[in-house]
């Protein structure tokens, strides 16, 4: 990709606004646009960053036998009153009347919509399990939206919803997405903690939040210094250094953003819309149900708070908008070299970008810091045929040949 072509442009001083370091790096760099207080567009950038994190999210769904599909936004407020969440979910609940009057909701979760599919086509125990989970929007009339992309009115979520015979079934399964998501966050680097919560609007029971260990988080989390057990501050009733009850560890405190949950719903959402199998003596039974959601906008918001300097955005490799950055420093044939460079990276399987503006080398430098791609490579008179290679992270740099550089991007 060439710099000069891409939209927008970066910008040199953050909205005024501003007051979490997401949305002041973010926006500087291109990635997001504010439209109003919790809504945003993804720009180029930030799309790619987003593609590159639900890939991640994509392979462990699959990876568990997970299928994936889509669902609508717009719901009737029937499917809402069948679970009571019309009312109970009120708060957060984005409601609009269409033609006739007639009253929707805008998906705040997709719960009574699985439900929904289950009942026309689950019959009998030889349906069961299902595992079905999709990417979508989500609406929630959140009465703060201050941090950034971390907290949208609008916000992208992947919800992954499980069905089963047993109770035993759906226990295990869960268990295999509790796994799946701390591999999701461990390749995203992140340094978190489980929580036990409060199941909210979803739940009576206990479910397990991912928290990562950051200042900029909303959330407060008790864990062990030992194995790690974690309680949300919500539920949580002992103090620090209070003995861990799985171990001779004591807890912690920290603040914390929640970037995942998963929720043992059980039998209550089968009860009250009337999805029923048949087991093998022909008695109908609800079916057991968990759902289990991801934030890959928050993610994104999260992965900036924790991987940042005062020039800008430190990404980590694997959802880095681009795998290297070139810049080239104006000489009379430099860019006859850069454009050979540029191809056959490209030919090689590696996504560049290259900054082939005619402005000074300091802008192109302050430009590559706020973007924050992990690898620079300067192509110049000085560099003569070799190439000089700079990690975002690093201080150092390296002169490389073509090919040294080739095989340090695909390694
Ligand atoms: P919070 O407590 O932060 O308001 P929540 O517990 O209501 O979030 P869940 O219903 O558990 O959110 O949603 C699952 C995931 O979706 C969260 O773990 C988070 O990653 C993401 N998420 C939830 N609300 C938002 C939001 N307003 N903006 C961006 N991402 C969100
Ligand atoms: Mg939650």
């Amino acid at each position: 990709m060439l710099q000069s072509k891409l939209f927008p442009k970066t910008k040199k001083s953050a909205p005024k606004d501003a007051e979490s370091v997401n949305h002041k790096l973010l926006v500087r760099g291109g990635f997001i646009d504010q439209l109003m207080a919790g809504s945003w567009t993804l720009l180029p950038l930030g799309w790619k960053v987003i593609t590159k994190i639900n890939r991640i999210i994509r392979e462990e769904m699959n990876a568990i036998g997970a299928q994936e599909m889509l669902m609508p936004l717009l719901h009737p407020k029937e499917i809402w009153n069948e679970t009571g969440r019309w009312d109970k979910a009120s708060e957060i609940l984005y409601k609009l009347k269409g033609q006739n009057e007639k009253e929707y909701a805008l998906s705040f979760t997709h719960e009574e919509i699985v439900m929904d599919l289950l009942r026309k086509n689950i019959q009998s125990y030889q349906d069961l399990p299902v595992y079905v989970y999709h990417f979508s929007t989500k609406f929630r009339n959140e009465p703060r939206a201050k941090s950034g992309i971390l907290r949208g009115r609008e916000f992208m979520m992947k919800d992954l919803y499980s069905a089963h015979v047993t109770e035993a079934d759906m226990l295990d399964y869960y268990e295999k997405v509790k796994e799946a998501y701390g591999r999701i966050f461990s390749k995203l680097g992140f340094d978190f903690r489980i929580a036990e919560a409060s199941g909210g609007v979803f739940t009576d029971r206990h479910t397990h939040e991912f928290q990562v260990l950051s200042d900029a988080g909303e959330d407060t989390i008790y864990f062990c210094d030992r194995c790690g057990y974690g309680e949300n501050k919500e539920i949580f009733q002992g103090k620090v250094g209070d003995k861990c009850p799985k171990c001779d560890g004591h807890f912690v405190e920290s603040r914390s953003i929640e970037v995942g949950n998963i929720f043992p719903l059980g039998t209550m959402y089968a009860e009250k819309m009337g999805v029923l199998y048949t087991d093998h003596d022909g008695k109908k039974n609800p079916v057991w149900f968990a759902s289990y959601g991801i934030g890959p906008t928050r993610v994104m918001g999260t992965l900036v708070e924790i991987n940042h300097d005062d020039k800008g955005i430190v990404w980590p490799k694997q959802v880095a908008p681009f795998d290297a950055h070139i810049i080239e420093l104006k000489s009379q044939n430099s860019k006859l070299k850069t454009e050979e460079i540029y191809y056959n990276l490209h030919e090689a399987g590696i996504d560049i970008l290259w900054d082939d503006r005619a402005v000074s080398a300091g802008e192109k430098f302050a430009d590559a810091d706020l973007i924050g791609i992990p690898v620079r490579l300067v192509v110049s008179e000085k560099t003569g045929d070799k190439i000089e290679w700079k990690e975002r992270k690093g201080k150092e740099s390296e002169l490389k040949t073509f090919d040294e550089v080739v095989r340090r991007l695909k390694g």
